[in-house]
């Protein structure tokens, strides 16, 4: 059974007139424990295609499936259940929430699928989450006395606190300085080594060599290595 599964999966933006397919026939499979990455120009569909994977956006026509279900046969709750318990996103403006402190920006995915107050069994989660992303001192800090690197590593550990096996990225280095950038990838390596799939938009050609599969996007098409 293949885990992410695209046939012939387009995209159009727009209609009549001025209607521009981004996305054309597509097929794509992504195996559980793979380290793709997608790279492309700008405006070559890189983010266009990683949101329909993680049901952020939808294709135009073909069919995805996911766990060897087509997508369309999965009700809204099942898909909101999947994106939140499943799918982890982290994107190059790090989007956490500036009133919240580290601790909540983390816990956020996880109050929002038990629908329960803060807990201990919380607090831990978030805890060894900051450990492994190496900033357990930063547990009470607000994003804005945070550098870009320490912001992406929050981000990534909130993509992670509801055991998420998928994790997605969208040009996770793009703010980044390239030693930070570095040593943010190399994060996405080890989560990848621990059993995570990783879907990464990068312009980064370095990380390629950990990629069990490369996917160049231009004109509508991918190429797939
Ligand atoms: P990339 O991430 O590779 O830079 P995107 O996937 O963001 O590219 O965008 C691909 C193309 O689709 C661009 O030409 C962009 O303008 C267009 N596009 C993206 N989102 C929309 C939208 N909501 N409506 C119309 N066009 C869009
Ligand atoms: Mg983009």
């Amino acid at each position: 059974m293949s885990f992410i599964k695209f046939s012939r999966i387009s995209k159009i933006y727009g209609g009549f007139a001025n209607e521009s397919t981004v996305l054309s026939n597509i097929d794509l499979t992504i195996q559980n424990g793979d380290f793709v990455t997608i790279m492309g120009p700008s405006g070559s569909g890189k983010s266009t295609l990683l949101n329909i994977i993680g049901f952020l956006d939808s294709q135009s026509s073909g069919s995805y499936y996911f766990d060897g279900l087509e997508m369309k046969d999965y009700d809204d709750f099942s898909l909101a259940k999947i994106r939140n318990q499943r799918i982890g996103f982290v994107f190059q403006s790090f989007n956490l929430i500036p009133e919240l402190t580290v601790a909540d920006n983390i816990a956020l995915p996880l109050i929002y699928t038990s629908n329960a107050p803060r807990n201990k069994e919380v607090d831990l989660k978030v805890g060894s989450l900051l450990e492994q992303m190496g900033i357990p001192d930063k547990i009470h800090y607000f994003p804005n006395q945070l550098s870009g690197g320490q912001k992406q590593r929050v981000a990534i550990a909130r993509a992670l606190v509801n055991d998420q096996d998928v994790i997605l990225a969208d040009e996770p280095t793009g703010n980044l300085d390239s030693a930070t950038a570095q040593q943010i990838l190399d994060v996405f390596y080890e989560l990848n080594k621990k059993g995570k799939t990783i879907v990464l938009v990068t312009h980064d050609l370095s990380i390629t060599r950990y990629a069990s599969k490369i996917i160049d996007i231009d004109n509508g098409s991918i190429r797939q290595n």
